[in-house]
């Protein structure tokens, strides 16, 4: 990266950088914080908007029957800057007035947040709950984010020349530098054609039905369209307008999350005229906050890593202690799953088989580190949970772990053996914790889906569940038979054997699960990435188009397929 560097405002809902901050609820989040620390330390000319969500996502405990509940406290947050900056925004018929804040401790990312808590009770419910509220309360958020969040910009007095789409929650940013351009007296054709030059998308949602869409005209009753007509909105974003879509019609190039994922896009937008190609760009996570030290001198001088990887066991056991009163044994095989408890990840899918899982309990082969929140309305999330959490209180061996945060997913990725990861294909978009758990040695069990199967090998780096057995797999209910035998397989035949009885080779496969990650992925070589494949293609575009080229169909956009 030698030339000058284009200059990027970064959108996202929600920003994983530090749970002294919380204002995120999972992977988007936490990978948009990875990547902000990344930025910074490679002083990289990159900065974030984002919004203050005073009650965060949820607190969410166990409750005595096992089923989770949820507690909004509000949060003080410390290490705010004051910018002494507001900006303005409509959200139906009312003038909403954003404080913005910026967060710089993190590690030194820089990120702005905005906050209509004020004090006033016509807007503080705007950025009180991050993904609460109903269809009109998320409206009015992304309002916030997007419009206000291009007004902030030009409040700082920062100048800015890509913006990078997050997922589509910010998509009505485009509206801003449209109507910005529209101002400045350019035709809606000619505002929305320079605004795409600006603009470059990261999808995340491998599931049609999963893309955020509104009805158009609760966008028009919200403001949201930001004083475009019903039919200009429709241009961008159709009827119910599709956030995604929209996003695609206003960005000159975007991204999926893993290769795999990049293929499932393709596939699934590519009836959609005028959009965006769509590149695959993995994620990556960032070494200075997932790998343990201890891990990573070792492996970087070549010396023992089975101490510090017990050390991080231990540290993992004394958290278990602590929080649930259990007694985890340091020299008993320990597998983690971490994650949202949403149906499709599989949460509960090994406990289909106790007949073999209770034997293996019982004679202290195995403990099993569980943790997650479920999002606040997701009754069926929550049971996953409660399910887990009742089949622990059977099992010494099995813990929960409630209020899942970046501090219980450290201890986690950092402190078991290995890492389990069953979702259901193909609708994990890339998936990360399983990336953090590769940084230290930490084994993967996984379905080949997201990033597994681009750097996994089957017995050298971890196990793919996928190469077990010689079957198709198909249906749903196929998934969970086929995932279920591969499993308890691969579990029986090699994992405790080999951790049990070979302990030079479990190390060796420590060692190439270091190796791939370092190699693959880190957020170092994703933000690289975003400049060779987005950043430095969309700048070149919209220089080129500056310099007075008439027509930018003739720009090639890289889509490798
Ligand atoms: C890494 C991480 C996630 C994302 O994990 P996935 O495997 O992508 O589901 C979610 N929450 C926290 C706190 C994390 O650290």
């Amino acid at each position: 990266m030698d030339k000058k560097l284009p200059k990027v405002a970064y959108f996202c809902m929600e920003y994983g950088l530090s749970d002294n901050l919380p204002i995120f609820s999972g992977g988007l989040g936490i990978l948009a914080g990875d990547y902000l620390k990344t930025a910074k330390e490679l002083e990289l000319p990159i900065v974030g908007i984002g919004i203050l969500w005073r009650k965060d996502y949820t607190t969410q405990l166990i409750g005595e029957d096992g089923y989770p509940y949820d507690l909004y406290p509000n949060h003080q947050f410390q290490n705010l800057i004051d910018t002494n900056i507001s900006v303005k925004c409509r959200v139906r018929g009312t003038d909403i007035y954003c404080k913005v804040w910026k967060v710089e401790n993190y590690r030194n990312a820089v990120l702005y947040l905005l906050d209509t808590d004020l004090g006033r009770p016509e807007q503080d419910w705007i950025t009180q709950k991050l993904y609460g509220g109903a269809d009109q309360d998320r409206v009015a958020q992304e309002i916030i984010l997007g419009i206000g969040g291009i007004r902030a910009l030009r409040a700082l007095n920062l100048d800015i020349d890509i913006y990078h789409l997050n997922e589509g929650h910010a998509v009505f940013a485009g509206l801003e530098l449209i109507r910005e351009k529209m101002e400045d007296g350019f035709t809606f054709e000619e505002a929305w054609e320079k605004t795409r030059k600006e603009i470059v998308f990261t999808t995340h949602t491998p599931v049609e039905a999963g893309n955020e869409t509104h009805d158009l005209g609760l966008l028009m009753y919200m403001e949201a369209n930001n004083g475009l007509s019903e039919q200009q909105m429709r241009q961008i974003g159709g009827n119910p307008f599709n956030m995604t879509i929209a996003a695609l019609r206003l960005s000159c190039q975007a991204n999926a999350v893993s290769q795999l994922h990049g293929e499932t896009a393709r596939k699934m937008w590519e009836h959609i005229p005028d959009a965006a190609p769509i590149t695959a760009i993995t994620n990556g996570v960032h070494v200075g906050t997932w790998q343990d030290n201890k891990i990573r001198s070792a492996y970087e001088t070549g010396t023992d890593i089975w101490q510090p990887h017990l050390e991080a066991k231990k540290r993992l056991i004394e958290y278990i202690k602590e929080k649930n009163q259990v007694s985890f044994d340091p020299d008993v095989l320990t597998i983690g799953f971490a994650r949202r408890a949403a149906a499709y990840k599989r949460g509960g899918l090994i406990f289909k088989r106790m007949d073999i899982l209770g034997p293996l309990l019982e004679q202290g082969r195995l403990q099993l580190v569980y943790s997650g929140k479920a999002h606040p309305n997701d009754h069926t999330g929550k049971k996953i949970i409660q399910e887990i959490v009742n089949i622990s209180k059977q099992y010494p061996n099995i813990v929960f772990l409630e209020n899942y945060n970046m501090e219980i997913a450290a201890l986690m990725v950092q402190g078991c053996d290995a890492w389990l990861n069953n979702p259901l294909r193909p609708m994990e978009a890339s998936g990360t914790s399983g990336m953090k758990a590769a940084l230290n040695g930490v084994l993967n069990i996984s379905v080949i889906d997201g990033w597994v199967g681009e750097a996994v090998r089957h017995r050298e780096s971890g196990w793919l569940l996928d190469k077990v057995l010689n079957k198709n797999v198909t249906s749903t209910e196929d998934q969970d038979n086929y995932d279920l035998e591969a499993f308890y397989q691969v579990l029986l035949k090699e994992v405790i054997p080999i951790y049990y009885n070979d302990r030079e080779r479990w190390i060796n496969m420590m060692k190439s699960s270091i190796k791939m990650a370092i190699e693959k992925l880190t957020s170092q070589r994703m933000i690289d990435q975003y400049y060779q494949l987005l950043y430095n293609k969309a700048y070149e575009a919209k220089n080129y188009f500056l310099a007075g080229a008439e027509t930018f169909g003739k720009f090639d956009f890289i889509n490798p397929s």
